[in-house]
């Protein structure tokens, strides 16, 4: 078992006070982070434009060994779902979305078609947030994920795409209740990781202050929220947040972050059959909505065992949307991708943070 400490955890600053220690100047640490963070390299001594003595002062002192992968399933849609796990032992899953089809907006404001593959990442091991259509929640929370071990999941899944272009930070955990190690992971995203901030998004249940906070961040990422439902009395039931974030606060917080970044928040809203899919609450949805720039992004429930909630009739789907998408912004229903091998919205659970140490499948 390796036990020297993960070189990626040390950020540039870090790095820079360790190579002047070691009397190393200080272009070496672009070297060494392009290595560790471009190249995703696991070996210093391959590192072939370092020096001798450094690639082995590196090797005795530090590792540079990525999450191990311990479980990885592929559904017939393409999309792959890897079970990590960290150096404590702690276990998360993150997702590869193919060709997920989202769009990025032109200089116009007209949609564009996207046919990059998307990174779902995971901010924390479990999650405390309690919402009660969710796999993860049933798990509570094991730990917050440091930025390197959310920035690395991108290192692992681009082993198995090219075209990884996107990333969404909406796997398992809030990433705005793992704020400093969400915006650092994005920091290397957009860094050595040479991802574009349009590219990247934050999507939350609906924490607003980190709303707040990340509309006046420099980076300009691009913000989801979970909505799932049109009122308070529901939303309180469905997701524990909004009894301390009612709705009206956390819509004028996605006003303010409209007003201060110029971009449209996209609502993610995951139909329930029978418990947020009627007609009515599609013209609460359209009310409530009204005079917030944003996308819509409607997902059918895939149902979860052990959880109460059932998929919506394709007939609710297909006329909740129509009453959607006659309110004034764009409504789109989004497919779900990986439900067989539960990575769809809502699926990821960490069966793994609790399960025994395995072998490696890869
Ligand atoms: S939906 Fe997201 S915020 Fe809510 S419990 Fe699940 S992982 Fe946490």
């Amino acid at each position: 078992m390796e036990s020297k400490p993960d070189i990626r955890a040390l950020d540039a600053p870090v790095l820079t006070a360790l190579f002047a220690e070691l009397g190393e100047p200080a272009f070496r640490v672009d070297q060494l982070r392009r290595w560790l963070w471009t190249a995703g390299a696991e070996d210093f001594l391959a590192m072939h434009n370092l020096s001798k003595g450094l690639r082995e002062t590196l090797n005795a002192r530090f590792s540079a060994r990525l999450p191990r992968v311990v479980d990885e399933a592929c559904a017939a849609d393409g999309t792959r779902k890897l079970l990590i796990e960290l150096d404590d032992g702690a276990r998360v899953e993150t997702v590869l979305m193919p060709r997920v089809g989202w769009r990025e907006e032109e200089a116009d404001g007209g949609p564009a078609p996207e046919f990059h593959d998307t990174a779902c990442l995971s901010t924390m091991a479990g999650c405390p947030m309690g919402c009660a259509f969710c796999a993860t929640a049933k798990l509570g929370l094991t730990r917050r994920l440091a930025a390197h071990e959310i920035a690395a999941q991108i290192l692992l899944l681009r082993r198995h795409s090219e075209r990884l272009r996107n990333a969404v930070f909406m796997g398992q955990g809030e990433p705005l209740e793992n704020y400093e190690a969400t915006l650092e992971a994005a920091r290397l995203l957009l860094g050595p990781l040479g991802m574009g901030a349009r590219r990247l998004t934050v999507s939350t249940c609906g924490v607003v202050p980190g709303i707040r906070r990340l509309a006046r961040e420099p980076e300009k990422l691009k913000l989801a929220v979970s909505l799932n439902a049109p009122d308070d009395a529901l939303r309180d039931e469905l997701m524990p947040v909004n009894r301390r974030w009612p709705l009206a606060e956390l819509l004028d917080a996605c006003r303010e972050f409209y007003d201060l970044t110029g971009r449209r928040v996209t609502f993610e809203y995951v139909l329930l059959g029978g418990v947020n899919d009627s007609p009515e609450q599609a013209r609460a949805l359209v009310r409530l909505l009204h005079g917030v720039p944003h996308k819509l992004n409607l997902i059918a429930y895939n149902p979860v065992a052990g959880l109460p909630y059932r998929a919506p009739r394709d007939s609710d789907v297909e006329r909740f949307l129509e009453i959607t998408r006659r309110g004034a912004y764009a409504a789109n229903l989004r497919r779900s991708r990986g439900a067989e091998i539960a990575a769809a919205c809502g699926q990821l659970s960490l069966r793994s943070a609790t399960a025994p140490p395995e072998e490696p499948t890869t």
